[in-house]
């Protein structure tokens, strides 16, 4: 991969978000001692929805968020709203026989309590319902997408095989998996939207306020913030890449990942449709590593990933790395020849989790403390599914059958292949070598 100045000349790299800015006043952060029923750790989908389902429940809940409430992979996601499961279709099928027709359940339900969400909030995210297609570039891809369709309906998913060009696919794409629900939305105003109910529940809701340490006791489980200690019956373990920073979190449950973005000019929409994307549909590739595209509400294109790099060391905020950024772009002029002359205008990215199942864990780390994560960069609508299920149960509920059906029994993970940068790179390269020389299918 080399820097690629011609490629990344204009862009410019910010360490938050494209989709919005941070909000300009923060809730305060913990001082002194607090007593509650429940604590969450991390203000993201899958916290913030754990803590608006308590509140909504009558539980007393303290939420508790290292920056701010969306700073994490919520603001920063490419938008997919949608019930693809992470993993290709085939290897879940392989490996976890049993569990696939009960994830997919999760993934539906997931676009289904996502949608009802955004509706009882009013949020205003520039929804459009498009659905997703995972697509394919080449005929060894379109044949993937056959059989991974074919395994996913056989699942009980709601998707279906489609053709390119008929579908409404741009020239590039051969066809591929349409998965219904769903769509495209701003993660960064859904994001904002929810801090919104948050703040306005009965929740406490403070930022600034990073967890170091959560220690179970036989008085209640005592959290400790840098100028603060909360004393609480339960608490649940909602901060996605970061959790591997937290003692109590099972070991090896998930690998951080690093994902990039790079978002085009505007283009003018008579050429957007000469491409042959009439759909506007949310396009993921069928790629070891995926590339994404899809259509933003002020008509730039939104390319992301290609590139998946190992967490190492502290997962603070960063910006994309200029090579990452030269490879997106190169990547968005080779599936879009006829806009070869679109300049890329923004990139930003953010921490995803992948974690050894590619499927979504919850459970009990150990007495009373809880964790819970669904990302595998695929959680924007599964991750407050989770957490209002995960609430739902600590609220007195009998579990749902999708809860059941996620619930580990033990704490016990083995090693993600996506902790290796060795190996990540080298997907890469078997990606680029599947693009030279796999047919096109023309
Ligand atoms: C570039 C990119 C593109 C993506 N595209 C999509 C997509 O199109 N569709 C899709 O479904 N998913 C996508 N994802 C994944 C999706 O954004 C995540 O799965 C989802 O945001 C996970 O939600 P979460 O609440 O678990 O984690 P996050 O949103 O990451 O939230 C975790 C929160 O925990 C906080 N925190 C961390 N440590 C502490 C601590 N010690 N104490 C207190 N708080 C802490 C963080 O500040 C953060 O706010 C993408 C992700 C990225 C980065």
């Amino acid at each position: 991969m080399s820097a690629g100045a011609a490629e990344t000349a204009g862009i410019e790299y910010t360490s938050f978000s494209g989709w919005i800015d941070p909000p300009a006043e923060h809730a305060p952060a913990v001082e002194g001692e607090i007593e509650t029923d429940a604590v969450v750790v991390g203000g993201g989908y899958l916290g913030m929805g754990t803590a608006l389902r308590l509140a909504e429940r009558g539980i007393d809940v303290t939420l508790l968020e290292a920056q701010f409430c969306g700073w994490g992979a919520a603001s920063r996601n490419a938008g997919y709203l949608t019930n693809t499961l992470a993993g290709d279709a085939r290897m879940l099928a392989a490996l976890h026989p049993r569990r696939l027709r009960g994830a997919i359940r999760f993934a539906d339900s997931s676009v289904t309590y996502s949608d009802a969400l955004i509706e009882r909030h009013g949020i205003e995210c520039d929804y459009e319902r498009t659905g997703n297609v995972i697509a394919a570039v080449t005929e060894g891809q379109l044949r993937k997408s056959r059989q991974s369709a074919k395994i996913l309906v056989g699942a009980g998913a709601d998707a279906e095989f489609v053709l390119g060009r008929e579908f409404g696919l741009p020239d590039a794409f051969l066809g591929g998996i349409f998965e219904r629900a769903g769509g495209v939305i701003n993660p960064g105003k859904y994001a904002r939207g929810l801090r919104d109910a948050v703040l306005k529940s009965g929740a406490k809701v403070f930022e600034n306020s990073p967890v170091g340490e959560i220690r179970p006791g036989p008085a209640g489980v005592v959290v400790t913030t840098p100028n603060g200690r909360i004393r609480a019956e339960r608490v649940v373990i909602a901060n996605n890449a970061h959790s591997r920073d937290l003692a109590i979190t099972p070991p090896r449950m998930s690998a951080p990942v690093w994902v990039s973005l790079v978002e085009t000019e505007p283009i003018e929409p008579e050429r957007l449709l000469a491409t042959g994307w009439t759909s506007r549909v949310g396009i993921s590739t069928h790629h070891l590593v995926l590339e994404s595209f899809r259509i933003t509400p002020r008509n730039t294109i939104l390319v992301g990933v290609r590139n998946a790099e190992a967490g190492r060391g502290a997962l603070g905020a960063r910006e994309v790395d200029p090579r990452v950024a030269a490879d997106l772009v190169r990547g968005f002029r080779q599936r879009f020849p006829s806009l070869r002359d679109v300049a890329p205008r923004r990139a930003w990215g953010g921490w995803i989790a992948i974690t050894p199942s590619w499927l979504p864990v919850v459970g009990e780390a150990t007495d009373n403390v809880y964790y819970a994560m669904a990302c595998n960069g695929h959680g924007l609508a599964q991750a407050p599914y989770l957490g209002a299920l995960l609430a739902d149960r600590l609220a007195g509920g009998t579990p749902h059958e999708d809860l059941r059906n996620l619930w580990r029994p033990r704490p016990w993970f083995t090693p993600s292949p996506a902790s290796s940068s060795l190996l990540l790179r080298a997907v890469w390269e078997l990606d680029r070598l599947s693009d030279r020389f796999g047919r096109r299918g023309d």
